[in-house]
């Protein structure tokens, strides 16, 4: 099977199988080689590397990750793609295709198994409904992560990289910082993908930090925290708290610790760097 990063050879595939594609799982195939090659050599696999791609469509980025890498688990959601993958990824004996929700899936159970629990690089050309839940899932459940290099929405790379004040400042903007450094490392035109997306991409590569650089007392309930000023953008960060299912401060225990930190109690979440998200928690975790 030669490489498919070209629309004939997706095209002859497609026809092939008589695939179509569902908009549902966001599938826009790659079809441009110089990309696929750029992505892989960001992500930087080595034949020492467990490489778990997410939604790997036909095969495209996974044969070039196969060339690379030691071993390479892709997870596709689509059962009509697995007769296609194990056509076109017949060469490689170095790969597994599990059929399933990438977000049913224990990763973390897959990184001890296949990698001794050593940090493992993700590769994905995500659909972008599931980029946040993706991302922050890897990050909190403690997954071993080396880098996370990955193809989203030009806006979602951006919102990756900003800071209090943008409009696209969020909890993902935030995780991303606490647990990562985010480079862009590629700006991917429409006319890459077959169908053509509305929007244009960008490749966005984390490289988890091997010491956090901002210190909290409670991993766990900063995020908490942190989704919760952000549940409701337009409501305060105080009420952002109190209605949150997930936590049980009293109104007054969250005033007197924004006060405390020299904060007015109608400041809102969007206005919070991570060193202060960080700080509330602490101050609240010592309630
Ligand atoms: N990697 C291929 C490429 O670059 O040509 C395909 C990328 S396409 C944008 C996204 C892929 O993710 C599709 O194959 C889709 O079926 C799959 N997918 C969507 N949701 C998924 C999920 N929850 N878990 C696993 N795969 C998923």
């Amino acid at each position: 099977m030669a490489y498919l990063g070209s629309p004939k050879a997706t095209l002859e595939v497609i026809n092939k199988y008589g695939f179509a594609f569902q908009k549902r799982f966001g599938q826009n195939f790659l079809i441009d080689s110089n990309i696929l090659e750029n992505i892989v050599s960001a992500a930087n696999i080595t034949k020492e590397d467990f490489v778990l791609e997410i939604g790997p469509g036909i095969g495209t980025m996974t044969q070039y990750l196969c060339e690379n890498a030691r071993e390479v688990v892709a997870v596709e959601i689509d059962k009509s793609l697995i007769p296609i993958l194990q056509d076109t990824l017949s060469e490689y004996n170095n790969v597994e295709v599990i059929n399933e929700d990438v977000l049913k899936v224990d990763i973390k159970k897959l990184a001890e198994e296949r990698n001794d629990g050593k940090p493992i690089k993700v590769v994905a050309n995500l659909p972008y409904y599931i980029t946040t839940p993706i991302i922050m899932g890897l990050f909190e459940s403690g997954v071993p992560i080396d880098s996370i290099t990955i193809m989203v929405q030009k806006e979602v790379a951006d919102r990756m990289k900003t800071g209090p004040g943008s409009k696209d400042y969020g909890a993902l903007s935030l995780a991303v910082q606490y647990y990562a450094t985010a480079d862009i490392v590629l700006k991917v035109p429409a006319s890459c993908f077959m169908p053509k997306p509305n929007v244009d991409s960008a490749v966005i590569k984390l490289t988890r930090h091997k010491d956090t650089q901002v210190k909290v007392s409670n991993e766990k309930l900063m995020f908490k925290i942190i989704r919760a000023s952000f549940n409701q953008r337009r409501k305060t960060l105080a009420n952002g708290l109190k209605n949150s299912p997930e936590l049980n401060f009293t109104r007054e225990q969250v005033t007197e610790a924004l006060v405390s930190m020299g904060k007015s109690e109608s400041v809102r979440g969007e206005a919070f760097t991570l060193e202060e998200f960080a700080k509330l928690t602490d101050i609240l975790n010592s309630k």
